[in-house]
């Protein structure tokens, strides 16, 4: 614990962090309250400045009641926790010092602090406080309580295009504002998109930005040596040239409208090399009834050359990219005033789908997926457990023998269904029947896939994909979870986490709500 040894302090960091103590030889958890570079009144919202005042006064782990883990990266641990004096909440991104500098990081660490001072905008997280002890780093941020966008991507399949809308243009103001601060992300993606409170956008993870000096399109003075950021995203100046610009961002971006709308990111191989390959080809597809708007948005920023994306070219670039029609509707100077839309799936166009009547249906339920904190008891993820998890069926039923308690009826009926479906047999729990089996296209956004899905008294819905006899995945039910016949072919399955859009071949939908439903009842009662 010797304070001032070179070896647990070598954080050259800028001289604004020395002024501030943040290399300071005394590691009794000092702070660094951060320097930031006075805000043009146009790119600096009034409301987010006149709320968050800077303390002058030092902070350190003493100051904080820490609260519960919010996640883990690779090199660091983001857990809730409450100013003491003020009640304040926030988040605080711990970092392990020892593990930093055994893996290489430190200079990955200062860009992020580095790119975070100079931050200051609705749509960033904002850093308040840095502190360090012996061991750790302290990041003081925003808590941003909604999480990722990636989670509600996945919950919903997509977003429609209204969402899709307001997301998109709260992610271009941010990245309009960072670049005017001579930022360059570069790792953009919904990972790294949070959500706060108010379900608006506060984007994170300034680990791989990078600060440009003069170029007024931000192409670095020195080439990008090696990779940053995440295959699919990555743009093909990076992969081909290495080198990376502000337009780099605008690529990413168009990337995320893809996936927002589509469910999936617009480039993705079967393995890293091959999503390269893909990108630096310009080999995607758009998936048929994608909204014309914003396929044509998406078209202009998925340019090859860097100079031809919408968006690049300064400030008159960004201008020219707010006015493409897709953000007709948006009102610039409101976007961070305006309610986040509800979160509503992109279907596309089917002539027996009436979305008014989704809507009105599924809105109660779909605002509880707004609500993250309110976990499921009774849902295997809420239990913490894996899908996969070879230790879940122990932990549902028991690994003894449960021919005892039993109905002697069941028992009999278990028989039978070894010999008649012998094929389905090794999906299944030990007491488990089978209720009903069919082939089914699961639809997630454009996608859709064919499965057979087996519903079971346990019960849950277990697909598998019958060609080469493999589950591919399993919905658990819960007393939450409702069950939607659309029309003769369609139903969805809301689950308090997800929604799971099915199309039965046979146009026997209303079988399978009808069946669902009674396993429903007769383990959870009625709903209402
Ligand atoms: P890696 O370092 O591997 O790229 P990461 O960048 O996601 O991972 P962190 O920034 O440490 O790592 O974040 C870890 C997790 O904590 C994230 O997945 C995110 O969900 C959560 N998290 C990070 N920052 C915040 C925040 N300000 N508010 C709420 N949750 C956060």
């Amino acid at each position: 614990m010797s304070s001032g040894s070179n070896s647990i302090n070598p954080y050259p960091l800028t001289n604004g962090a020395k002024e501030n103590g943040y290399n300071s030889t005394n590691q009794n958890s000092q702070t660094t309250p951060p320097t930031r570079a006075p805000q043009p009144e146009s790119q600096a919202p009034k409301t987010q400045l006149s709320q968050t005042p800077l303390s002058v006064r030092k902070k350190g782990v003493k100051d904080f009641e820490f609260g519960k883990t919010l996640g883990e990266g690779s090199y660091s641990t983001v857990v809730s926790a409450r100013d003491r004096s003020t009640g304040r909440e926030y988040a605080i991104k711990i970092l392990d010092k020892k593990h930093i500098i055994k893996e290489k990081k430190v200079k990955y660490v200062n860009i992020e602090k580095n790119t975070l001072n100079k931050m200051n905008h609705p749509g960033i997280v904002r850093l308040y406080y840095t502190f360090q002890d012996h061991d750790s780093l302290y990041f003081v941020l925003d808590h941003a309580k909604n999480g990722e966008l990636l989670a509600f991507i996945k919950k919903l399949g997509s977003f429609d295009l209204n969402c899709t809308q307001y997301y998109t243009a709260q992610i271009l103001s941010s990245i309009e504002y960072m670049h005017s601060q001579g930022v360059i992300h570069r790792d953009l993606k919904p990972e790294n998109i949070l959500l706060d409170e108010k379900m608006h956008v506060k984007i994170t993870d300034f680990g791989t930005a990078k600060i440009f000096e003069s170029n007024a399109d931000g192409e670095e003075d020195a080439r990008a040596n090696s990779f940053v950021g995440t295959a699919e995203y990555v743009s093909p100046e990076l992969l081909k040239e290495k080198a990376a610009c502000k337009s780099s961002d605008f690529w990413a971006l168009g990337c995320i409208i893809y996936q927002l709308i589509a469910g999936r990111p617009p480039f993705k191989g079967t393995n890293e090399y091959m999503t390269f390959q893909k990108i630096v080809n310009l080999e995607y597809t758009f998936p048929e009834g994608f909204p014309p708007v914003a396929k044509d948005l998406v078209q202009k920023l998925l340019v090859l050359n860097p100079s031809e994306r919408l968006g690049s070219g300064g400030n008159a670039g960004i201008e020219k990219l707010k006015v493409h029609p897709f953000f007709q509707e948006i009102k610039w100077d409101k976007i961070w005033e305006m309610p986040a839309p509800r979160l509503l799936p992109y279907l596309p166009p089917n002539p027996q789908y009436n979305k008014e009547e989704f809507r009105t249906n599924t809105s109660a339920y779909l605002s509880e997926l707004s609500d993250r904190s309110e976990g499921n008891n009774n849902s295997p993820i809420a239990t913490g457990l894996k899908q996969n998890d070879p230790f879940r069926l122990e932990s549902w039923v028991g690994s003894e023998d449960l021919s005892e308690k039993v109905d002697p009826e069941k028992i009999k009926k278990l028989e039978e269904q070894k010999r008649t479906s012998a094929q389905w047999v090794r999906f299944l729990f030990k007491s488990e029947l089978i209720i009903r089996v069919g082939p089914i296209n699961k639809r997630k956004g454009f996608f859709t896939k064919k499965f057979l899905l087996i519903l079971t008294d346990f019960p849950r819905l277990i697909y598998v994909d019958q060609e080469k006899m493999t589950q591919k995945g399993e919905i658990y039910s819960n007393s939450r979870m409702v069950v939607e016949l659309k029309n003769k072919k369609t139903f969805f399955v809301h689950t308090p986490r997800k929604t799971y859009y099915f199309d039965d071949p046979n146009a026997t939908a209303n079988e399978w709500v009808n069946k669902i439903n009674e396993q429903l009842v007769a383990n959870y009662g009625e709903m209402f």
